[in-house]
This record gives structure tokens, sequence and C-alpha cells, in this order.
């Protein structure tokens, strides 16, 4: 066993950074463990509008730094690898991970979701090569060159926003006539004259020797088929828990998010979800920080009792 702490952490987004800020600041020791970068998928926002506080905005990265920042500063301690398993054994819980295990008195997960995948043909082989799941990681690499999005939510209409800043045109492909994003946000999509749409249509394959060079679409209504020449596709059509190790400990809800009650507990005492990964959440920055804020309430109170 590496150490033993009051509370860990499982992922550094908002709602677990700032479970890290209240259980830090209540002067239990405490440990977050990210296996990615901190700050969870809105790092990935170029900017964040909803954000009570920041009437300009702020971009997701600037934001969730601010946020360890200040946890830091209350003494959260963090580290970067995988969780593996979370063991259960009596009062104590072990979570193991790639570096070790680490025992709790309490756990919060807070581990997020990650980008669902289309599961088309081509998908997996060209993934990297053209296939892209986050804009803002890889738009610079098609300055100048077609590129589609596929989905209707508002991680597409970011993600086409932000690509057409470089890329020469840009193709939202829904499988419905109406966007799901918020009115604000798609009036942004409607007003830039670098994005159009393509209603009613489904990606079938991806095609490309060693990148992507097309792809093969079907209209949902006429069932026509089509080619569209693209030198990248991204994928923005929702979001899947990161779940998976706790498939046998927790109840979990059809779509794999954590079942809790409104106190952010798990069935198991002293294991809390909060985020994106928890069901019925709205997946919002705002509404994961409100569910870190409980979850640490709470766990504070488990400890005590
Ligand atoms: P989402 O809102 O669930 O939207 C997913 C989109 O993908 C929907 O338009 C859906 O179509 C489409 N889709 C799903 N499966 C598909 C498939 N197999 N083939 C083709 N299309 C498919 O997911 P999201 O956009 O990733 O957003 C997730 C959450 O994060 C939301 O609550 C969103 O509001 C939030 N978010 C907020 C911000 C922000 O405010 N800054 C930014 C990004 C995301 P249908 O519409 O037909 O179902």
């Amino acid at each position: 066993m590496s150490k033993e702490y009051d509370v860990v952490i499982i992922g550094g987004g908002p709602a677990g950074l700032t479970a890290g800020l209240y259980s830090a600041r209540d002067r239990l020791s405490c440990l977050l463990i990210e296996k990615g970068v901190i700050g969870g998928k809105i790092t990935e926002a170029e900017r964040v509008d909803n954000y009570p506080g920041f009437p300009e905005g702020i971009s997701g990265l600037e934001l969730t730094k601010l946020m360890h920042e200040q946890a830091a500063k209350y003494g959260l301690e963090a580290i970067y690898t995988e969780v593996t398993a979370l063991e259960i054994k009596k009062e104590q819980k072990v979570v193991v991970t790639t570096q070790g295990n680490f025992a709790a008195r309490a756990v919060i997960i807070a581990g997020g979701s990650e980008r669902e995948k289309l599961s088309v043909p081509g998908e997996k082989k060209l993934t990297g090569k053209g296939v892209s799941y986050c804009a803002t990681c890889d738009a610079p690499f098609f300055s100048g060159k077609p590129v589609a999005v596929v989905g209707g939510g508002n991680a597409a209409i970011y993600e086409a926003l932000h690509l057409a800043k470089f890329a020469s045109r840009v193709t939202i492909i829904h499988r419905r006539d109406r966007l799901r994003a918020t009115t604000i946000v798609q009036e942004r999509a409607f007003a830039e004259p670098k994005i159009e749409f393509l209603w009613n249509a489904v990606v079938q394959a991806i095609e490309g020797k060693n990148f992507v060079e097309r792809i093969r679409l079907g209209q949902v209504i006429t069932g026509e088929q089509s080619a569209l020449e693209v030198a990248g596709i991204f994928m923005a059509i929702g979001l899947k828990p990161n779940t998976d190790y706790l498939k046998d400990v927790l109840p979990l809800d059809e779509l794999g998010h954590i079942i809790i009650n409104e106190r952010m507990e798990t069935k198991i005492p002293g294991v809390f979800a909060a985020g994106d990964i928890r069901s019925g959440s709205i997946r919002q920055t705002i509404s994961a920080a409100g569910d870190g804020a409980t979850a640490a309430f709470y766990a504070k109170r488990f400890i005590e009792r």
C-alpha cells in the first residue's frame, strides 16, 4: 500500500477539483488521481461562457488551472496514473492504480466521460490519421483543408467553430434536421460562413489509404448514398462514462453512469460520485463543481461519523 488518505478523488475535472478544494480546505488528507490532463474534458473548450464569475468567458484550460491552484494551496495532492480497480474491504477502500494502491476512508469518483465512437468501417484504422475526437488538439493539422464534424450537440458546434479558424470548409453532419445544441450556440454556427450543414445524413464509412480522403454518407429519409471529400473527420456524438472498472462494484444505470442519491452517495457507504460520471447529471462545468462540493461535504460527515 502506497499511503492512506482521508479522501481519494478519482478524476481531475471540475467535479474532482472542487471536491479536492473542499476536502483539503477542511484539513482532510486528500489525493486526486488523474489519468490524463488535470481539468478533464472542459480543457478542450476554447471559451466557457456559462461559468459564473467570468463575464468575458474563460478558456476551459485556464478555468481548471485556477481551480487546481486554489485546491493545491490548501494541500490537495495530485498524481497522474490510471485507476484500474476499486476494492472495498469492510471499512477500508483501496484505489488500485498502475502506480500502486491508495487506501482511503472515503472515495469520490469524478472520472468523467470520454467521447463515443461512431463504430463505422475505417474509423479505428484512421484514428490519428484524420479521424479525431478533439478539435482543440488537432485543428491546426487541417489548415486550408476540408473537414467534417459528426453530431448536433453543443460539442459538435464548438468543435466546428474552432475548426472554422483553420479548415477551408467545415461540414456538420447530423442525423436529424434540427440541432440539439443550445440556441445561442447554434446561432454562432449559422453565422459562420465556413460552416455548412448536411441534415438527415449519417456516416457509413471512412475511407483513405494512409489518411482520411473521403467519407461515405447515407441520407436517412431518401436512402440516397453519396461521398464527401474531406481530410479530417471529428466525432462529437456524445460521451461515455469512464466506469468500465466499476461494473462489478457499484450499481450503474443503463448508460453506465453511477447511481447516486441527492448526497452523491453510492450504494457503498463512504463511496461518492460527482460530475458527468453520475446518473442524472446535466453535464455542465458548474453542475460538476456543485456535485464535487456536495460529495466532499458528505464525505467529511461520513469520515467524522
Ligand atoms: P450530446 O448533447 O448528447 O449530443 C450528441 C449529438 O450526437 C446529438 O446531436 C446526437 O444526435 C448525435 N449522435 C449521438 N449518437 C450518434 C450516432 N451514433 N450517429 C450520429 N449522431 C449521433 O453530446 P455533446 O454534444 O458531447 O455534449 C455532452 C454534454 O456536454 C451536453 O450536456 C452539452 O450541453 C455539454 N457541453 C457543454 C458545452 C458548453 O456549454 N460549453 C460544450 C460542450 C458540451 P440526436 O440529437 O439526434 O440525438
